[in-house]
């Protein structure tokens, strides 16, 4: 235990982080990423993390929904291109002909038995690091030994219940720490522990954010930094720097936009929507 285990993450910490915009870049230079999620009544989950994932930067973004996501993604966000499930309601397979270069799963996901089996065939078959929140975390809880299939330098990302589900209990915060990071160095992951103060935990250290506030205890607030992450990395952030700048932006963005809505009112769309202030805060 050193006095330097932890960092606390503020402006100063995710300046050095950030990779300016190139003059002749095309959008192709800025990444595609791939969002699997959505079921029956939740797919505005999708929309969310496909909206900050646009707005982070991410050059394309394709989400992988069930066939009833098809109109309402494309009718609300028409930047972001649709890949249908063979399903209507529930992902039954993931199979895509594209070439991503980050990938999140969880979001709205929902465990059906078949989507279960889409996903574990997925881990299976897929070696690019992975945003895992939401369902996809629960599925992995459930099922631990899906947990040696993660790519190396995926990003998980629960909020305390997932966190409880898939570490175990903890009496009190130091042993949450040493559990969250045992677990990052068994599976190589990088682990978000969402809060107040939401940690990074990656090789036995941690990044304590140090933006946002309680209007983001809100739905779908989480779906958005999902987003936010995945686009960093589809943009090269690694893993890490993805994950400490992403928490920072969403957190950012989430304080700047209070300033109109108040926090009763915050919505998670605005999160996602405010993150442009964010990026232009930094300087
Ligand atoms: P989720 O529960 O998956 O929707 O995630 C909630 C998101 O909102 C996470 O990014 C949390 O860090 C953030 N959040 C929730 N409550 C607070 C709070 N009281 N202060 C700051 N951020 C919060
Ligand atoms: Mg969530």
């Amino acid at each position: 235990q050193t006095e330097n285990e932890y960092d606390l993450i503020g402006k100063n910490e995710v300046l050095p982080l950030y990779k300016p915009r190139e003059k002749f870049a095309h959008k192709g230079s800025y990444g595609h990423s791939l969002i699997i999620g959505g079921s029956r009544g939740k797919i505005g989950a999708v929309h969310l993390a496909a909206r900050g994932c646009l707005r982070v930067g991410s050059g394309l973004v394709t989400t992988y929904v069930p066939k009833c996501g098809l109109t309402p993604l494309q009718s609300n966000l028409p930047e972001a291109m649709v890949i249908n499930d063979s399903d209507e309601y529930y992902i039954s397979k993931i199979e895509f002909d594209i070439t991503p270069k980050a990938i999140a799963i969880g979001v709205g996901l929902g465990k059906e038995k078949t989507t279960i089996r889409a996903f574990t065939n997925f881990l299976k078959a897929n070696d690019l690091p992975l945003v895992v929140d939401a369902d996809a975390l629960n599925i992995l809880s459930e099922n631990k030994t899906l947990l040696k299939l993660l790519p190396k330098e995926s990003v998980l990302t629960p909020h305390p219940k997932e966190l409880e589900r898939l570490i175990g209990t903890w009496k009190d915060d130091f042993e949450k720490l040493k559990k969250a990071k045992a677990f990052s160095k068994k599976y190589d992951c990088v682990l978000v522990i969402k809060g107040a103060h939401t940690i990074t935990i990656y090789e036995g250290r941690g990044y304590i954010n140090s933006t946002g506030n309680p209007g983001m205890a809100t739905a779908g607030s989480g779906d958005v930094l999902t987003g936010i992450i995945t686009g960093l990395i589809a943009q090269g952030y690694p893993s890490l720097n993805a994950a400490v700048f992403g928490v920072y932006l969403h957190g950012r963005a989430g304080d700047i936009a209070i300033e109109e809505t108040g926090y009763q009112a915050l919505i998670a769309s605005a999160i996602a929507d405010t993150v442009g202030k964010a990026y232009i805060d930094l300087f």
